[in-house]
């Protein structure tokens, strides 16, 4: 007797960050997922249905804000622009529509009167434990020239904050004041466009940034982190500036209760900004120390109030970026973990497990690049190929085939049958 289908099926989505590599000359030409130990990841694979995603398309290197919305089924060519918005919305800010959001990094800046400030270090050391505290000095500051302009800062972690400017007449069409680099100046804002508003924000911008400095140099915080020897965390630099996406949200799309477990701002941002829950699950940080045991235990659980679950996994990704391919191996080994604690807490008979990543990150050059991900589905409806191992290699010959980013949400959503019939 055949076993009737469950009527509520689930989803979990794992995205590893930067999970795709380069063949690695000291891996004796295997990546770092084809030379980490992944039995789970390999079962998981030989057991379900396997595939290549060209996240944006063939050959883009993605970001990981686009990246992500295309995995959730967005085109970011029509919803996205900037990564400002996310972080703020990460961070648990409120944006209006018209709100301009930047990222925020604080950093060290040497200002000489006449010549500009030479940016020293774009983190200020990475460590700034008073970020909070720094920005309360700055939170909600008036600008003299526009009074009616609301500057609302928050911290996320480290050295990072969110920053907007809320008001009437502004306009997200304006150039970063993060020079990108150490040892350049810090950036004037310049109107990307001729529209007056877009002159008007990059005046304000370059206004806000010399009372950054003018506050946070004053600050006996800083005082404090010199006598220390460390870098003065004495101005924001901000880049991204960007306005909330204005996207239907997965509920809407697919009628599917929707929930997000991420250690990163961004991520949680991303998710914010399609409508899921953010669950805060303690010890996942996003750094290589993240809990993947409480990460994947916290899924599991939230699955009797959600239908779908996206789970974000960074320090692959982090790894790469720092060009160490036996660290990538490491956390690729740690991901391994979470699926197979993911596993052991969900119901086998209705819960599918897809895994895949939001682009490549090269542990050679330390890039992003648009190099294809694999991506593995498995759960009880799924026609199973015969790719038995978890890597890019072999699931170039999975029987999903190659697929851009956006064809995910629809197969997924197919397999928990939440996707509308096309025609009648
Ligand atoms: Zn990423
Ligand atoms: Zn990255």
């Amino acid at each position: 007797m055949s076993r009737s289908i469950p009527d509520s099926l689930k989803a979990v989505l794992v995205v590893c960050d930067g999970l795709g590599d380069h063949p690695i000359p000291s891996l004796r030409g295997k990546t770092p997922l084809e030379a980490a130990q992944t039995p789970t990841l390999d079962q998981l694979a030989a057991e379900g249905a396997t595939g290549l995603i060209h996240v944006i398309a063939p050959g883009i290197p993605p970001g990981s804000d686009t990246g992500h919305l295309a995995l959730l089924g967005y085109d970011s060519s029509s919803c996205y622009t900037g990564r400002g918005p996310f972080e703020a919305l990460g961070a648990g800010m409120r944006l209006h529509p018209t709100d301009i959001a930047f990222r925020g990094n604080f950093a060290t800046v040497q200002c000489t009167t006449g010549q500009g400030c030479r940016v020293l270090d774009r983190r200020a050391g990475r460590r700034v434990p008073e970020g909070a505290k720094l920005v309360k000095l700055i939170d909600g500051l008036s600008l003299p020239s526009s009074p009616d302009i609301e500057v609302v800062v928050k911290h996320t972690v480290e050295h990072r904050c969110a920053v907007v400017l809320r008001g009437r007449n502004l306009s997200r069409q304006i150039s970063d004041t993060d020079p990108h680099e150490q040892s350049l100046d810090v950036q004037e804002s310049k109107p990307l466009d001729t529209s007056e508003a877009a002159q008007y924000t990059a005046s304000l911008v370059n206004e806000l940034t010399r009372a950054f400095y003018r506050i946070l140099s004053a600050s006996p915080l800083n005082a404090e982190r010199r006598q220390a020897g460390l870098p003065e965390a004495n101005i924001v630099l901000l880049r991204g500036a960007g306005t909330l996406p204005e996207i239907p949200s997965l509920h809407d799309l697919y009628g599917i209760r929707a929930a997000c477990v991420a250690g990163g701002a961004l991520y949680k941002g991303v998710a914010r900004s399609v409508g899921m829950d953010i669950l805060s699950v303690r010890g996942a940080t996003a750094r290589y120390d993240t809990d993947e045991v409480a990460k994947a235990k916290a899924a599991a659980k939230t699955l009797s109030k959600h239908d779908f679950v996206f789970l974000h996994f960074k320090p692959a990704d982090s790894a790469a970026h720092d060009k160490n391919p036996q660290k990538k191996i490491e956390m690729i080994e740690k991901l391994d973990h979470l699926l197979s604690t993911l596993q052991k807490h969900v119901d086998k008979d209705n819960t599918f497990i897809a895994l895949t990543a939001d682009h490549s990150t090269s542990s050679l050059n330390g890039q992003h690049t648009g190099d294809p991900v694999p991506l593995l589905i498995n759960g009880p409806r799924v026609r199973h190929d015969h790719v038995t191992q978890f890597s890019e290699r072999a699931c170039a010959n999975g029987g999903l085939g190659h697929l851009v980013g956006k064809d995910l949400m629809p197969i997924l959503m197919n397999y928990i049958s939440r996707t509308p019939k096309y025609g009648a």
